[in-house]
């Protein structure tokens, strides 16, 4: 009896680690991180892989470097972008062997393309930030820019990868690299969050407060310092929270939304969906 008891008091004080792509992947879709909890080969199969994201990403993390390099010279920033367009397609396969195993040398081919005509608006706004007063301190700090590493955090039970850290007031902030549309000004809600979780995984590693991160927008070339506030700090426990619910089984409800259409879950979801309103 008494064995049952402490045995729960375990249950209930252990935590289930959560990892920082998890939180991503919640606010994509609370769903998928129930299924891929439970469906590793539907996750390592999900998505038809999107090579002309993997490429911006990887492109993403060169910009600091081609900005400590190529200071205000329009063409050849320009051309440097094109030779790291094409360096990164040839190597892109060598970075995620596993994903892109199967992938046809002619699709990589055809995410290349598709990524030449937007190479000008990367430029003119990468020089933009190198010219404008208020870029200025943000290129210094990308100076300092390291490609990030795994870290854990013992007290918040979270795990993850930041895409680069840089040094922000003397202290390591992270850096996120988003591949999709940049919105007017700041940084997308989701993306606020993702930068404040990462913010908390390093202060759980041992840095100091961190109280600004660092989003890069690699399809436009746009690079911007967000200041982390308590309300973001909030909002990434109370995700924390939720995303460690469905990880410890409890199934949340479909959201239905345009990412149904392309997702590898959608036929197990629908079922399951449609069950459940026929018995509650
Ligand atoms: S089918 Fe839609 S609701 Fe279901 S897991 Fe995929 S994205 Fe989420």
């Amino acid at each position: 009896m008494l064995y049952i008891f402490y045995k729960n008091m375990f249950l209930k004080k252990h935590k289930t680690n959560v990892n920082i792509s998890e939180l991503v992947l919640y606010l994509s879709c609370p769903r998928k991180v129930y299924y891929a909890q439970r469906d590793s080969r539907a996750s390592a199969a999900l998505p038809f892989p999107q090579v002309e994201h993997m490429i911006l990403r990887e492109m993403g993390l060169s910009y600091p470097e081609l900005l400590k390099t190529y200071s205000s010279k329009d063409e050849e920033l320009f051309r440097a972008l094109e030779a790291l367009l094409f360096s990164t397609a040839e190597e892109i396969k060598f970075i995620h062997p596993e994903e892109l195993a199967n992938i046809p040398a002619d699709i990589i081919k055809e995410a290349t393309g598709n990524l030449q005509p937007g190479l000008r608006t990367i430029a003119e706004n990468l020089l933009s930030l190198l010219r404008s007063e208020h870029g200025f301190g943000l290129v210094r700090q990308l100076e300092s820019f390291q490609p990030g590493s795994l870290l854990h955090s013992e007290t918040l039970v979270i795990s993850g990868i930041p895409a680069g850290t840089v040094t922000i007031d003397g202290v390591l902030s992270p850096m996120i690299i988003k591949t999709g549309k940049c919105p007017d000004n700041g940084l997308w809600a989701n993306d606020r969050l993702h930068v404040t979780a990462l913010a908390m995984l390093l202060e759980g590693a041992g840095a100091s407060p961190v109280k600004a991160g660092i989003a890069t927008y690699a399809r436009q070339g746009v690079i911007r310092r967000m200041n982390i506030r308590s309300d973001d700090r909030r909002q990434v426990l109370s995700v924390l929270s939720k995303v460690r619910k469905i990880k410890d089984g409890s199934m949340p409800d479909r959201k239905e939304s345009s990412l149904c259409d392309s997702c590898a879950h959608s036929p197990v979801c629908n079922v399951q969906s449609s069950l459940a309103s026929k018995f509650f």
